[in-house]
């Protein structure tokens, strides 16, 4: 079965994500520091399945070197699968991820979740990046404006409604995320044609 790919560091909400895709109840924070292997869900009502990758990022008690390792996981996991991952889905805490982004940017680095999303274009898997914990932003616009302009997608974030989905895991509003993904499920039917 095809799969879609859901990446995000720890906490965005993932887990809540995955909940109301699949119907399944899930563990929500699972203990840090475990490396977790990839799992395949059904996404309901849909033939294909959703593979949940570690969360990635800054954990509590876990040593640098096991986060870069779960990094480097995600990137041979994604790697290997490639011609099966048919989208990505790289979930971004709403209300943290702009000051997340600019902490770890500079002249030597870059975040994470941004070389992520580069990483994702250059293997050419449609990559849909979902704003999680919109029920917490104030100035919706301008917040989805910031995040578009970090990942080099230049703003109104509206330009970008089949990339960038506001979404409320917790809340169960994700219809723009599922919108968007089928955008892309579709257009790599088409190519298959
Ligand atoms: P994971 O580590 O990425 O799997 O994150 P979880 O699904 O465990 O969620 C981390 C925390 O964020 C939990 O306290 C969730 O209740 C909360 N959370 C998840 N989605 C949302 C959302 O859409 N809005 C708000 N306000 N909180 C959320």
């Amino acid at each position: 079965k095809h799969e879609v790919a859901l990446l995000g560091r720890s906490n965005v909400g993932k887990s809540t994500l995955m909940r109301e895709i699949t119907g399944h109840t899930f563990d929500t924070g699972q203990r840090p520091g475990v490396t977790r292997k990839p799992n395949h869900y059904d996404w309901a009502g849909e033939d294909f399945v959703i593979t949940d990758l570690p969360g990635f990022g800054f954990m509590k008690g876990t040593p640098e070197d096991v986060r870069e390792q779960i990094k480097t996981d995600i990137v041979h996991y994604v790697e290997s699968n490639a011609d099966n991952i048919l989208a990505g889905v790289l979930v971004l805490d709403g209300k943290a991820a702009v000051d997340i982004i600019d902490r770890h940017s500079g002249p030597d680095e870059i975040p994470h979740t941004v070389e992520l999303y580069h990483f994702l274009q250059d293997v050419e898997i449609p990559t849909v990046i979902a704003v999680n914990k919109m029920d917490k932003v104030d100035d919706r616009d301008g917040r989805l404006d910031e995040i578009s302009e970090r990942f080099g997608l230049v703003p109104p974030w509206k330009q970008w409604q089949d990339t960038i989905a506001p979404i409320s895991a917790k809340r169960g509003n994700i219809d723009t995320l599922n919108d968007a993904v089928r955008t892309h499920l579709h257009a790599a039917k088409r190519d298959d044609l």
